[in-house]
């Protein structure tokens, strides 16, 4: 397996040096929107240790990371009033990893309507910014 490039662009993010619409942060996890969704309300949960995925991650942030997870699948469910969250994460290229920093997909549901294709188009800035508001005020209203 390749080697954690400290250049991918969620490390960026996790560096302020490019933006992204944060819904959560604490000290091990952050939270923030995905610019192609599968859905509206499609967030990233993504732990602040560098690994490149699942495989190669510390176990120790598996706790943290998922902890977050579930506040943030709560958060969009009520949010967005989905009637249920899929859970995605992807490792190496053959799963269809794009972007080599772990992270996980939380994605609201809707009966009947299918995901949008993963990496399809990109989202605009306002939509983005809108779902992150209800997001925060969702999580900061639990
Ligand atoms: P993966 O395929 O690695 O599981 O998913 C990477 C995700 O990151 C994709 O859903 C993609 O839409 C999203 N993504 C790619 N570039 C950016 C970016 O610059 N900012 C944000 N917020 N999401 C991104």
């Amino acid at each position: 397996m390749a080697a954690y490039d400290t250049d991918n662009i969620f490390a960026k993010i996790l560096r302020g040096e490019i933006p992204s619409q944060r819904v959560y942060e604490d000290e091990a996890v952050i939270a923030f929107m995905d610019v192609m969704p599968q859905g509206p309300g499609h967030t990233l949960v993504v732990p602040k240790a560098p690994s490149r995925n699942l495989l190669d991650a510390d176990p120790s942030i598996f706790g943290p990371l998922f902890t977050v997870v579930q506040k943030v699948a709560l958060a969009v469910k009520k949010a967005f009033g989905a009637d249920g969250v899929t859970i995605l994460q992807f490792n190496e290229p053959a799963s269809g990893q794009t972007v080599y920093h772990l992270h996980v997909h939380v994605i609201p549901r809707f009966d009947g309507i299918p995901l949008k294709p993963h990496t399809g188009g990109m989202e605009k800035p306002e939509v983005l910014a809108e779902s992150a508001e209800k997001i925060r005020a969702a999580l900061a209203a639990r």
